[in-house]
């Protein structure tokens, strides 16, 4: 499975099938011209990395990575300089064709899980490194996942949390109908949860798609 993500602040309508890693962007309501004043154009067409973590962890699934490979990992990216985009960022960057640095990543991580909030909590205070939580909303306070509490508290460190839609279910195999209300009760959750306008959306679409 790859990850799609998709960034918008309407309710997205219809199938999607985008080539893995690409972000479409949508809509002018985010303050581009603001985030962007001091962020220099690129004459070529920007693109960046998203990096996708799940489970920080030593065991459980295939795509776990120990807490020491993501510490070193980040510890990598800010030795070159990296500068964590935010979600409002990735989109201003997408829209503006402008950049806050040379080297820039979106760091992100899937699903929610509950050993997420040791090593995101403190990842801005030590790193000075934002992250996005992609988070799947019927799993909130589950005893994998994160929990309310958590989820507030991590907002209030510089970690985004956005929405992986309501279920965690593979869109591509649901009608038109279902897939909106995937997508919008997963935002619609967020948006009270956390008193934000979430803007972002990643979900798992097949590779032959
Ligand atoms: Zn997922």
């Amino acid at each position: 499975m790859k990850k799609l993500i998709v960034l918008l602040t309407a309710i997205l309508m219809g199938t999607i099938c985008l080539p893995a890693q690409e972000v479409s962007a949508s809509s002018n309501k985010i303050n581009t011209q603001r985030i962007s004043k001091k962020w220099k154009k690129s004459k070529v067409k920007i693109k960046f990395p998203i990096l996708m973590y799940h489970s920080i962890a030593s065991t459980g699934n295939s795509l776990n990575v120990p807490i020491e490979q993501f510490e070193e990992e980040i510890t990598y990216l800010k030795s070159h300089h990296y500068y964590f985009l935010s979600p409002h960022e990735a989109y201003t960057v997408l829209k503006t064709n402008k950049k806050p640095r040379k080297n820039i990543v979106w760091l992100t991580l899937d699903d929610g899980y509950k050993n997420n909030f040791d090593v995101l909590k403190n990842l801005y205070k030590n790193y000075h490194a934002k992250a996005t939580v992609f988070d799947i909303i019927n799993s909130q306070n589950g005893g994998n996942f994160l929990s309310h509490y958590q989820l507030k508290n991590l907002k209030r460190s510089h970690i985004a949390i956005q929405n992986h839609t309501f279920h965690h279910m593979d869109l591509d195999k649901l009608d038109q109908q279902k897939q909106v209300e995937e997508m919008s009760t997963g935002k619609d959750n967020l948006d009270t949860l956390l008193s934000q306008k979430t803007i972002a959306l990643a979900y798992e679409v097949p590779y032959n798609c």
